[in-house]
């Protein structure tokens, strides 16, 4: 359970005075639905209102504050034109300019022959000044509240006033916490405490204070690192608790499989997979993540250390997120299986009633040795009769906690190996997988070319349709992804089936459509139609998004490009290429683009190689922009910026291993500071394998 302390920041915002059901949506859009989302949604720039020019100096599209005498009033003629006040100091007159103005507010902020503060946008018109709807007006004294002021994200209804002043309520409501930090470490960087940090984050007083190198934002990350390897060290621990044991198989099994392959392993597969049985054997427990790009070739791989666990006498699993993985996943293995003289089965949502009795129990009762599912495997009526291996494919689309659950399944501990097409840079590999062992399949299986990629507007989609007419009256087939319109599957799936419509005109029945809110074997039909050439075309929602093998497809269309993360178009781009003819990705973007989205999609033009795309993706993301990343599920954070903090997570990783050796409860009062840190930055998950949680 949350620590008490912290009640009052996981409230939601709509309990601020001032925050109704309107600002309460918006607010949600830019930082969250709980206070605090907004304590950790820092200032992304500062207005300086420190200039303070005579105005015959105040330059053109500055922020000048000035103070002025107000002279007189003239409201307008009619409704087209703006209300018009006229001040000035001793030195030149200025016009303040309101558009749509209540007369009666304006006579009683700016009453005529007083003195006021003024602080806005200086326009210049030859000798003429003006300011239009200058952002503040205060009596002379009260200029100290409009030094500077954070800038904050904001979204299409939501202007600054309402979102700071929510913020400020909700800054109020920071507690003064125990300090979960080793007072000495802290001292010796100047950084200060959490509740201050919160505090001098949200009120810069220059450029400097809103870039992440300031002494506030580095503590603050350093605290939500800290919470992170926290996290990652205590389950790590408990993972290892029970030691391993050692799976040796003699190779029987593997070398029917390999025999009966179309082609023969890559160095680097053979590489990986001599490294995984090395791992298997070892006396304690494995967990290793297996690294390689989008079509890397990691399903053979997985299956050799499934028949290494088999051959020593033990069961494995195969994990994939979704049924048509699953499913595709049975469909490639099952041919090697049966050269192997091993049983395998099939086991997901969709598989019920009878059939999935007797999987069950076949399964307890050591009739099964690999069996293939998706989340159905977490069931708790899934028992094995010695689970040695568990394999999880695409593993960002499963949580922590599901890992965790599956490593349950055997009465001995179980070995994992964890398979991701994303590459992941190094430091966050840190984030996500604490010191899991990695091994990782560089290059691509001989025969590959590259894809031809191109960007264009949508303008030119016309282009595009008819591209595809005459390759597919070529022979070619196709795939056209629409984008994620909006967070809601509803709305994707309008955009995929008018698109399929659309397309539908023009090339006919030849057209497929698949989405995620399709049943199972609806969804099935529809793959294997195209992967039988019945269609040539396949419109989908991104649910062909990971691992679809289909090597006739030689043409990906991305409709909205700029909505993907780059992780997501490379991955997209690899479910072509696949087989021996030419392929070309086309990336249909909805101008104008923003900076990082065009930076996103040069690179992709630019390079295929996915450790590369990665680490610029890192790069761009430390830029803020963070679309796409939460689909690719790599982990995010809201305050540190791996770009700039790479050296504070190699520290609080230390730290975290320090800290866990000496209390590995958190019993200590440092400990339950401790605790609460891991709730704030919601690290629930790891609280859990405290002994006295
Ligand atoms: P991913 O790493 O994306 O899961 P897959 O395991 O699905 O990749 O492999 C992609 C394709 O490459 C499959 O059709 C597979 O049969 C083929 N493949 C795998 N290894 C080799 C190899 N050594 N030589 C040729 N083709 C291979
Ligand atoms: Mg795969």
């Amino acid at each position: 359970m949350r620590p008490s302390i912290l009640f009052p920041l996981f409230a939601e915002t709509r309990t601020l005075a001032g925050v109704g059901p309107r600002l309460f949506k918006l607010i949600a859009r830019v930082a969250g639905t709980r206070l605090i989302d907004l304590v950790l949604d820092l200032p992304v720039g500062i207005v300086d209102r420190s200039y303070r020019p005579r105005l015959i100096d105040a330059e053109e599209g500055r922020i000048a504050t000035v103070e002025v005498n107000v002279l007189d009033h003239l409201p307008p003629r009619d409704r087209r034109q703006p209300y018009r006040v006229r001040c000035s100091d001793d030195s030149a007159a200025i016009e303040l300019v309101f558009f749509h103005a209540h007369a009666d507010y304006l006579t009683k902020t700016l009453p005529v022959g007083q003195r006021r503060v003024i602080s806005g946008k200086i326009e210049r018109f030859g000798s003429r000044l003006q300011m239009t709807h200058p952002d503040h007006i205060v009596p002379p004294g009260d200029e100290d509240l409009l030094l500077q002021e954070p800038v904050y994200r904001l979204t299409e209804g939501l202007t600054a006033k309402p979102l700071t002043k929510a913020v400020r309520g909700a800054l109020e409501k920071v507690p003064q916490m125990p300090d979960w930090l080793d007072p000495a470490f802290a001292r010796a960087r100047s950084w200060p405490s959490f509740h201050d940090a919160i505090a001098d984050a949200h009120a810069p007083s220059n450029e400097g204070d809103i870039l992440p190198l300031s002494p506030a934002r580095m503590r603050l990350a350093y605290d939500e690192l800290l919470a992170n390897q926290l996290a990652l060290v205590l389950i790590r621990a408990n993972l290892r608790t029970p030691k391993g044991r050692s799976i040796k198989g003699d190779g029987h099994l593997k070398a029917k499989a390999i025999a009966a392959l179309p082609f023969t392993l890559t160095p680097s597969q053979t590489q990986a997979v001599s490294e995984i049985e090395a791992d298997m054997a070892g006396a304690s427990r494995m967990l290793r993540l297996l690294q390689g790009d989008v079509g890397s070739g990691k399903t053979i791989v997985a299956m050799l250390a499934l028949l290494n666990a088999v051959e020593a006498g033990m069961q494995g699993a195969l994990m994939a997120p979704t049924e048509i993985l699953a499913r595709q996943h049975m469909a490639a293995l099952e041919p090697l299986a049966g050269a192997a003289g091993v049983r395998m089965a099939l086991l997901t949502g969709r598989v019920g009633g009878a059939p999935r009795n007797e999987v069950l129990a076949r399964l307890a009762a050591g009739d099964i040795d690999i069996l293939v599912g998706t989340h159905a495997l977490f069931s708790e009526d899934v028992t094995f009769r010695d689970l040695g291996l568990a394999v999880v494919d695409e593993q960002h689309r499963f949580g922590v906690h599901q890992r965790m659950t599956l490593q349950g399944k055997g009465r001995n501990p179980v070995d994992v190996l964890v398979m991701t097409a994303t590459p992941i840079p190094r430091t966050l590999e840190l984030t996500n997988y604490g010191d899991m062992d990695v091994s990782r399949l560089t290059g691509r299986p001989p025969g590959r070319k590259p894809v031809d990629t191109r960007v264009l507007p949508s303008d030119r989609v016309d282009e595009v349709t008819e591209h595809l007419r005459r390759a597919i009256s070529n022979g070619a087939r196709a795939y056209w992804v629409c984008p994620l319109v909006e967070e809601s599957e509803e709305v994707d799936l309008t955009a995929a089936s008018d698109r399929a419509a659309a397309l539908r005109d023009t090339l006919g029945e030849q057209v497929g459509l698949l989405h995620g809110r399709m049943k199972g074997p609806e969804r099935d039909a529809a793959m294997a139609k195209f992967k039988s050439g019945d269609t040539k075309v396949l419109v989908a929602t991104t649910v062909i998004e990971v691992g679809v093998d289909v090597p006739e497809a030689t043409i990906m269309v991305v409709e909205h490009a700029e909505r993907f993360g780059l992780a997501q178009l490379h991955q997209l781009r690899g479910r072509v290429g696949r087989g021996s003819a030419k392929s070309s990705c086309l990336l249909i973007y909805d101008g104008p683009l923003g900076e990082t989205a065009k930076a996103r999609l040069k690179i992709l033009r630019e390079t295929d190689d996915g450790f590369v795309i990665a680490e610029k993706d890192l790069e761009l993301r430390g830029a803020g922009e963070l679309l796409g990343v939460r689909q690719s599920g790599l982990p995010t954070f809201r305050i540190a910026d791996l770009a700039a903090h790479g050296d504070l997570l190699a520290a609080a990783r230390d730290d975290a291993k320090l800290i866990l050796a000496r209390d590995p409860d958190l019993q200590t009062p440092r400990g339950a500071a401790l605790r609460v840190l891991l709730y704030l930055f919601e690290r629930d998950e790891a609280v859990r394998y405290l002994r006295t949680g």
